[in-house]
């Protein structure tokens, strides 16, 4: 997988032996001199990867710049490993708290920055497949502007459930000790879970146990396959660390624990697996809101004509028939000038209630915008279609519509009309326009009624 990464450092021979490890191994280098510099080139260019040196002369050092990428919208996805020769815990920590992905000290050890700049874009990957369909999304008009800055940022919020894989008892109570704090733990065998997990500690030195295994399993299961998995192993021991990265594993911690570090990485892999997770919730969503009307959450006119079309031709090409009724809620102007719109709108959602309990699983109930309604019954003649029509009609005008805040019951009516695409050839739109000319027919004859038209050729 080629991607761009961006080096930033101040010292010109750490940028060249960057820039050359990378690229031996086909990734494209950007370099940037100075912290500032480094987050004005990653808001412009956009790259996959960021490493980030700590101590930069002039300006903000890497931790103030990390911090900073971390919190603009633009480039907070993007993950930061952190350079550096201070290899003590203090700047370690520093670094995982400024939100940085990893914290990795120089000189660098090839392997071991492969293996997490590989782990890091891989998940990347991801992410820009997520953030690119909702793109889309928003050029189609399917997801709304104003939703946009609101549900992602519940990445914010860290608390969750953490699942413990372990067997060490000292080690799943200094787990326990460290994220019990903010979150709710729960070790595999001992305790009952309290809901999915959100993160899961893995031990790779178990002895009751394969770590890898475990690992692998969660990575290839339907329900664990996006849970951000945290290996624990001896701290010396990089080809383990390396073997559980390969597998899946989102980020290494060394033994004995540090509580603090482990405070720090779980908070930075539930924040991602939070933005991770609200971004496909609003896939989800939005691709509701695309074939859903929203007041009576029964399909929209979008949906209808995508549903109708392939059945309709099926149906010319000597498929099964199908029909459809189209329904108007008589007198529904009226209704609405007489009580207000809220009770026009309370009568709209108990109609889109009984038509959804007097239609078959198999049909489509859609509502076509005001107080119409139409209905795609596949696999149905014009005659079963009148008479689906009718025992709609007979439980609209048998008990009156109740509105909250109205004092006394609406007695409510429909016209139908129906129409059925036998073996004629017409369009869509034909049917639609026959199933109207019937419905204008029921009105007119004086409304509550129902009007059936077949096909001529059927007829
Ligand atoms: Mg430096």
């Amino acid at each position: 997988m080629s991607a761009r990464i961006l080096v930033v450092d101040d010292l010109e021979a750490n940028r060249r032996l960057l820039e050359a490890k990378l690229g031996a191994d086909y990734y494209e280098v950007l370099t940037a001199q100075r912290g500032e510099e480094g987050v004005q080139l990653a808001k412009r260019e956009k790259p996959d990867l960021i490493l980030m040196d700590v101590m930069m002369p002039g300006g903000i050092d890497g931790y103030e710049a990390c911090r900073r990428l971390k919190a603009m919208p633009e480039t907070r996805h993007i993950p930061v490993i952190i350079l550096t020769t201070l290899d003590d815990r203090d700047n370690k920590l520093r670094g995982l708290q400024a939100g940085a992905e990893e914290f990795l000290t120089k000189p660098i050890d090839d392997v071991q920055l492969m293996a997490r700049v590989k782990s890091l874009l891989s998940l990347k990957v991801v992410i820009d497949e997520l953030r690119a369909r909702e793109a889309n999304g928003k050029r189609l008009g399917v997801i709304d502007e104003d939703l946009r800055n609101d549900p992602l940022e519940q990445h914010r919020l860290v608390a969750g459930n953490v699942l413990v894989v372990d067997d060490n008892l000292t080690q799943i109570k200094s787990i326990k000790a460290a994220l019990g704090v903010e979150h709710r733990v729960t070790v595999m065998g001992q305790d009952e879970a309290e809901g999915p997990p959100d993160l899961c500690v893995v031990s790779m030195t178990a002895r009751s146990f394969d770590g890898f295994r475990v690992i692998a399993r969660m990575r290839s299961g339907e329900a664990t396959r996006h849970l951000p998995i945290l290996a624990v192993v001896e701290p010396d021991d990089k080809q383990r660390a390396n073997r559980a990265l390969e597998l899946g594993a989102h980020d290494i911690i060394g033994r004995p624990i540090d509580e603090e570090e482990l405070v720090a990485r779980a908070r930075t892999l539930m924040r991602r697996k939070r933005y991770m997770d609200a971004l496909r919730h609003r896939l989800d969503q939005s691709l509701e809101l695309a074939i859903t009307d929203q007041l009576t959450g029964l399909y929209n006119r979008r949906f209808l004509m995508g549903q109708l079309t392939p059945l309709a031709q099926r149906a010319q090409c000597g498929g099964e028939a199908v029909s459809i009724m189209v329904v108007d809620i008589d007198h529904f102007k009226r209704l609405n000038d007489t009580y207000g719109h809220d009770v026009g709108d309370a009568v709209l959602r108990d109609f889109a209630v009984r038509l959804g309990t007097n239609t078959r699983p198999s049909d489509f109930a859609c509502r076509m915008g005001g107080e119409e309604f139409v209905v795609i019954m596949p696999r149905t003649t014009g005659d079963i279609g009148c008479l689906a029509a009718e025992r709609l009609r007979r439980s609209v005008c048998g008990s009156p519509f109740v509105a909250p805040g109205l004092g006394h019951p609406i007695e409510v009516t429909v016209s139908i009309g129906v129409a059925a695409s036998e073996e004629s050839d017409e369009s869509v739109d034909a049917l639609l326009k026959r199933a109207d000319e019937a419905l204008y027919e029921a009105k007119n004859a004086g409304r509550n009624r129902v009007i059936g038209k077949t096909s001529p050729r059927a007829a």
